[in-house]
């Protein structure tokens, strides 16, 4: 089994009683969680490196990292810090929102925060990272005839994929909303993976299109988030 990380911004949170305040994970924090994994002898990897992990062909001490929405801090805050460890990374972009920002949060009295440009995306492929779909809208998937969620699903992966030059295999969905029919129109789409917001460590028998995650909040402790990271100790836990 394989904790899949879900982080969100990496940055400084925004004022007290902000909404999703505690979805902003600060530089600091990450750059302390990511040493400490390196110091205990595990490599953080995006969804492309660590699947043959989590089907269970190799074996090792492996941490899926994983981003949503594809925010500028992360670019500038975390890619560094993955860089000097040698740690690869997923990205999920939201294709129409290149250099925009997270409008769909607006509503919700989420502040703006900005997303990377078209450069920034096509920088964080090149140093390494993998760029991921997280639809052309940040669409809610359920609420979407099917032809609309193709469009979305499918959409999103021809567009990525002629913008960065290379294959787009890792799906998203926005605020972790699926069901039967959006995981068959992400595989049929041609991606191989992609992951929802259910906590969990991701099982070599899972579907892989509807693989569990472990959230990081700007809250978690490095003890718990250690503690999140290595799976023998959670298993045994479960078995209890
Ligand atoms: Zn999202």
């Amino acid at each position: 089994m394989v904790p899949i990380l879900m982080y969100h911004q990496i940055g400084e949170p925004g004022p007290k009683g902000t909404p999703y305040r505690s979805l902003t994970v600060h530089p600091s924090s990450f750059r302390r969680q990511m040493r400490w994994l390196h110091r205990l002898g595990y490599r953080g990897l995006s969804m492309r490196d660590i699947m043959p992990y989590v089907r269970g062909e190799r074996r090792g001490r492996v941490v899926g990292i994983t981003f949503d929405d594809g925010y500028r801090n992360v670019h500038q805050n975390a890619l560094p810090v993955l860089r000097e460890l040698g740690f690869t990374a997923t990205n999920y972009f939201v294709v129409r929102q290149l250099g925009g920002g997270n409008v769909w949060d607006y509503e919700g009295g989420v502040a703006h925060s900005d997303l990377m440009s078209l450069e920034e995306m096509r920088d964080w492929a090149a140093q390494g990272m993998e760029v991921g779909s997280h639809t052309l809208n940040h669409a809610r998937l359920t609420d979407l005839s099917a032809e609309q969620a193709r469009a979305e699903i499918t959409g999103s992966r021809l567009e990525l994929e002629s913008l960065i030059e290379a294959p787009v295999t890792a799906f998203c969905y926005p605020y972790g909303a699926e069901n039967a029919q959006a995981r068959e129109l992400v595989r049929l789409a041609g991606y191989t993976n992609a992951t929802t917001t259910q906590p969990g460590l991701a099982h070599a028998g899972d579907d892989p299109f509807g693989l569990p995650r472990v959230m990081v909040a700007r809250s978690t402790h490095i003890l718990r988030f250690l503690q999140k990271c290595m799976t023998q100790l959670e298993e045994k836990k479960r078995k209890k």
